[in-house]
């Protein structure tokens, strides 16, 4: 995780907005819930061809669970069987992955 872009002053500068913007997990916050965040990611990951440094809605604040439980989905390929980075479904019974092919696929 210490990789580019984040350690760069841009994106930490662009987190701190972020954060400041949305200070409550993206995730969470479908499932009802208002959870700190501490973690913040891009909505379209940047080897998907996403901007490394996109507008605040190209990002998406997380606490540090549902940041783990991200990583564990989609960084790791052996457990990448269902590509879904969050697990379960927003109060309207709707896929929480905004990467899910529900809200338009391609992640
Ligand atoms: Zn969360």
């Amino acid at each position: 995780m210490a990789d580019w872009p984040y350690n760069t002053r841009i994106w930490k500068r662009l987190r701190l907005a972020k954060l400041a913007s949305d200070p409550g997990c993206y995730a969470c916050e479908l499932r009802g819930r208002f959870v700190p965040a501490v973690a913040v990611d891009h909505v379209k990951a940047i080897k998907a061809g996403g901007e490394p440094f996109p507008p605040l809605d190209g990002l998406m604040s997380l606490c540090e669970r549902c940041h783990n439980e991200k990583t564990n989905a989609v960084d790791r390929p052996d457990r990448a069987s269902t590509g879904r980075r969050f697990k379960g479904f927003d109060v309207n019974g709707n896929p929480i992955d905004p990467g899910d092919a529900w809200h338009g696929g391609g992640a």
